[in-house]
């Protein structure tokens, strides 16, 4: 049976990233992946209090808009010498959506002085079925916060987060070397089993 499902984000980045985690998983093979532009999904405002919140927010919307099963993620960088913060701010805690380098930077302001570099990122991944049924997945990837920025793989928080037992960044790291530890492939490669369910009609297997 062919289903289709749309991964509502108009992130080029993280659609790339979530195409390749969903093509090495065989049970959906038969899943036609469309992209938020494929659809002309509109945007939501990410203003839940918690990564759920966004991620559903999100999938609710495009079911809503489009009428198909949508999978979308939200995710960030909490801090625990910042209290958890950037948190679900951290697409725009210096004040601009997507101004990577201005977070990246206040977040290394913020954090001169500050012993405790410990840090994780973390993504919640939500499906939406057409039908109302809805789940949700988070993956973590837990590390360090490093002085000063290394390599030039990635994006966001990349060059200054060090996952625990690497020497790299995950900047520093192969696009498939970061995807096979990072929050959002474990999160999707657990959603994934949703999905399977949802295009068979059947219970996925545990
Ligand atoms: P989202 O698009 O609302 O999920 O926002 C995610 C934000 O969190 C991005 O803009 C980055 O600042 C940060 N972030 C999430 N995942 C990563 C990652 O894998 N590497 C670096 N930064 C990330």
């Amino acid at each position: 049976m062919t289903a289709r499902l749309v991964l509502a984000t108009t992130n080029a980045g993280k659609l790339v990233e979530l195409r390749r985690i969903l093509a090495t998983d065989p049970r959906l093979a038969g899943v036609e992946v469309l992209s938020a532009a494929d659809v002309a999904l509109p945007d939501v405002d990410e203003d839940g209090k918690t990564f759920a919140d966004n991620a559903l927010r999100k999938a609710r919307s495009g079911v809503v808009a489009c009428g198909l099963a949508c999978v979308a993620d939200d995710s960030g960088l909490v801090v625990d010498g910042l209290g958890g913060e950037p948190g679900v701010r951290s697409a725009r805690y210096a004040g601009r959506h997507g101004d990577d380098a201005a977070n990246l930077a206040l977040v290394l302001e913020r954090m001169a002085g500050v012993t405790d570099r410990a840090a994780s990122f973390v993504c919640v991944a939500a499906l939406v079925a057409p039908d109302g049924r809805e789940w949700t997945a988070e993956g973590t990837l837990q590390g360090v916060l490093v002085d000063a920025p290394r390599g030039d793989h990635g994006f966001g928080y990349d060059p200054i987060f060090q996952p625990l037992g690497s020497a790299l960044t995950t900047a520093e790291m192969l696009p498939e070397q970061k995807d096979a530890i990072s929050h959002r492939g474990k999160a999707f490669r657990a959603i994934a089993a949703a999905i399977a369910e949802l295009a068979s009609g059947q219970p996925a297997a545990p």
